[in-house]
């Protein structure tokens, strides 16, 4: 039979990217939630306020794969007084359900449409720690990408600061004018197509950023505490807000100590520098495995050994060693602890 399931949110800001991540994250809610298989969607109707026209809301469900349902976005009436930013969707589907099974999604400012619908999601935040190369951030993103979570990676924040002290000449030794240009370093993270890209100074160096010299750099000036108050202090943000998965070295431990999933990922060294010349070579990038070794046992050394934050176990973290596991075992035993979590 054919039944319809509501759903609304509000969306930050009228950009395409705004739209489109909270259209993805209501659909997928509604879509999971009521248990729709994708051909079984029949249409689905958007609505936007006025306040948002940088993007039609139906692109979101062709990046999710819906590409035989009908789908037709209008504006809506403008009420005095209405919700501000506001997406809501009327998706029809082919159920064995009955419509007063159907559960309906209401999320962020668009709780208060429908408060006796809302059943409030726990917020969650998932640590993951780790030396350089034990496969945080193929699991972080992974795992965000499944629970419509947010992937902050927080070692692309310290890597801005050590790209632009090697743009600006700054010494990464220069205590005094690292804090400096931290402090007032314009950093912007935003989320496009889910995927986390940052601009300093209004450029995205998301990609300048993966270089072994700023690797290097970035661990040098994440020795000192001014860097690191100034980008803990983004960080603690974006989790208020969001679900988030974050991975880095101090997460667990300092960033958000109540975080209800704490990982630590780890791998043999030697292993971890295989992964990495097998990054290297998939790029065409000529290596040599013991310089690699080197760097990431330098790495590691600076890491664990600083005085600020160093990398250490959280007292109630997962210890798992990746060494002999394939990444998807690894994130199916993280997906489990998230799906107990949020029960
Ligand atoms: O994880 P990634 O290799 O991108 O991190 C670069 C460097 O940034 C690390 O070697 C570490 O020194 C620093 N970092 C940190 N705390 C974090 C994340 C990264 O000190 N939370």
């Amino acid at each position: 039979m054919n039944c319809s399931i509501r759903g609304a949110i509000t969306a930050d800001s009228n950009t395409r990217e705004d739209i489109l991540l909270n259209t993805r994250q209501l659909l997928k809610e509604m879509i999971e939630l009521n248990e729709v298989k994708i051909e079984n969607i029949v249409s689905i109707l958007f609505t936007a306020t006025k306040d948002l026209d940088a993007a039609y809301p139906a692109v979101a469900a062709r990046e999710l794969g819906i590409v035989d349902a009908a789908l037709m976005c209008a504006q809506e009436m403008f009420v005095e007084g209405s919700l501000k930013m506001c997406i809501r969707v009327q998706m029809d589907v082919q159920t064995d359900k009955k419509q007063s099974e159907m559960r309906f999604v209401y999320l962020k400012n668009a709780e208060v449409l429908r408060p006796d619908k809302v059943k409030k999601q726990k917020k969650i935040a998932v640590a993951i720690d780790g030396p350089a190369g034990s496969g945080k951030s193929t699991l972080a993103k992974e795992l965000a990408a499944d629970f419509g979570f947010i992937y902050v990676d927080t070692g692309a924040m310290y890597r801005s600061i050590g790209y632009k002290c090697i743009d600006n000449g700054i010494s990464t030794d220069d205590v005094k004018k690292v804090s400096e240009l931290a402090r007032n370093i314009n950093m912007e993270i935003c989320y496009i197509d889910g995927r986390q890209r940052i601009f300093v100074d209004g450029i995205d160096i998301s990609d300048e950023i993966r270089t072994q010299q700023v690797a290097d750099a970035a661990s040098a000036v994440a020795k000192m505490q001014d860097v690191r108050k100034t980008l803990v202090k983004l960080q603690r943000e974006i989790a208020k807000n969001n679900n988030v998965i974050m991975d880095g070295r101090d997460i667990g431990t300092n960033v958000l100590p109540d975080a209800e999933i704490k990982v630590y990922l780890d791998a043999d060294v030697s292993e971890r520098a295989k992964r990495r010349c097998g990054e290297l070579a998939e790029k065409g990038i000529e290596h040599d495995f013991y310089k690699v070794l080197d760097e990431i046992m330098a790495r590691d050394k600076q890491d664990k050994e600083r005085r600020f934050n160093p990398l250490t176990v959280a007292e109630d973290a997962v210890i798992i060693d990746t060494t002999n596991m394939r990444a998807s075992m690894v994130k199916d035993a993280v997906a489990e602890l998230i799906n107990e979590a949020l029960l």
